[in-house]
Parts: C-alpha cells; structure tokens; sequence
C-alpha cells in the first residue's frame, strides 16, 4: 500500500492557513487593490463556498476583489490546499508525475499547476507575456464591464476615461511591439 493511501495529507491542511499564506506571499506589507494598488482596502466578508477566502472592497477605485483575485489560484477547480501540496512537492523536486500520483491527479493537470507554479504563485497567467502589471490592469477592467457597467463608468469619472484609453493603447503597443520582437 502506498503512503498516499494511509495518509491523505490534503485532507490534513489547514485551509485558513493556506489562505494566510498566500495573503502573506503577495502582500507582505498589508493587501493592496490589485487593480490601482490602492492600499485603502477594507475586508468585504469572505467567499460564500471557501469561508477562508477573504473578499475586499478597494476604497480608490470601488473595484472588488478576494485574497486570489489576478493569481494563478483563481479559478480553478484545485482547492488552495492541492496548490500549496504541489508547491511544497515541487520544492522537494518530485517529478509532475510523482506529484500527480501522490495528489490523485491527471498528470497533463500537474504539468499545468507545476508550469504556472514556476512563474509564480502571486503571478497572473499571463495570455501574452507582457510587464505583469500592464496586464493586470487590462484584464480588470475588462472583467469589472462584465454585468457592471455602471461601476466601470463610475471609475471612468473619477480616474479619466482618456487615461484609461491611454494605458490601454500603451498596452497594445507593448503587446505589438513584444510581438514584433520576437
Ligand atoms: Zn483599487
């Protein structure tokens, strides 16, 4: 029999703890609004299927986010507790299928987790490579349009919608010009 089938160890993590430490890994000195990085942030209750998944309201720009908004930990179907065993995994150097078998995972799933792990656990998947907080911002502001436009064209009033437009078109050329590049 082994190990894995006598001790279930993700069953064992603390979720509160894994929730802590990636808080504690991406905003060492207090949580910041991922999206103006705006350190007036107030707590906004916790997610309603992961009660230690603490959810923010960014006081700058009104935009809302939770403790793995914009990391490579959202939206997957992994609870945080799978993340933190491969990252530990990986630091043991257990090859992708060493770690899928010990997480009872599809190793094509493991190559994933272990390749976006490398860049970083605070790191947005990037759908181009670009300068992390380029990228960041476009995509959070493409999201919030989503089912709330009346937030996003309150942002455009305060922020100025030409900067907005101006950073976008930054974006653009930085993605042509990397391109172009390459
Ligand atoms: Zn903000």
């Amino acid at each position: 029999m082994a190990a894995s089938d006598l001790v279930n160890l993700s069953g064992l993590m603390d979720d509160a703890k894994c929730f802590a430490m990636v808080r504690e890994h991406r905003w060492p000195e207090g949580v910041r609004c991922p999206a103006c990085d705006s350190g007036a942030v107030i707590r906004d209750g916790c997610d309603d299927t992961q009660p230690h998944r603490q959810r923010y309201r960014c006081k700058a720009c009104t935009g809302r986010f939770d403790d793995l908004t914009g990391t490579v930990l959202a939206g997957h179907h992994q609870p945080l507790r799978v993340w933190v065993l491969c990252l530990y995994f990986m630091g043991l150097n257990l090859s992708n299928r060493q770690i899928a078998s010990e997480l009872g995972l599809d190793g094509s799933d493991v190559q994933i987790m272990t390749e976006q792990l490398r860049r970083g656990l605070a790191a947005k998947t990037p759908e181009v490579t670009l300068k992390g907080e380029v990228e960041i911002d476009e995509v959070y502001v493409v999201a919030g349009h989503k089912g709330q436009p009346a937030a996003v064209a309150k942002r455009g009033g305060s922020d100025g919608a030409a900067s907005w437009q101006a950073r976008r078109a930054a974006a653009r050329w930085k993605r042509t010009s990397r391109r172009s590049s390459a």
